[in-house]
């Protein structure tokens, strides 16, 4: 039987990747998300936005350590458009 690969989805509420254990959005995550919204950034940043702001009230109950700024990086900034 063929394995099926293990899409890139973040555990919760850990916010790591299920496939390759990276902090979720892993480099394929954030692949398939510029591909899923390919044409529609704005629905791109809103949607990650939206995971943000759960990523934040989940990760701050077990990392105090982690900042709102480190988590505005890992999400959104990467998917900015340039320029
Ligand atoms: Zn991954």
């Amino acid at each position: 039987m063929a394995r099926i690969p293990r899409p890139h989805l973040p555990v919760r509420p850990i916010w790591l990747c299920r496939a390759c254990g990276h902090p979720w959005p892993c480099g394929t995550a954030r692949l398939s998300l510029l591909t899923e919204y390919r044409g529609n950034r704005m629905a791109l940043l809103i949607h990650l936005a939206t995971l943000k702001v759960e990523a934040e009230e989940q990760l701050a109950r077990l990392t105090p350590g982690a900042t709102p700024a480190e988590l505005t990086e890992r999400f959104l900034s990467w998917a900015r458009a340039r320029g």
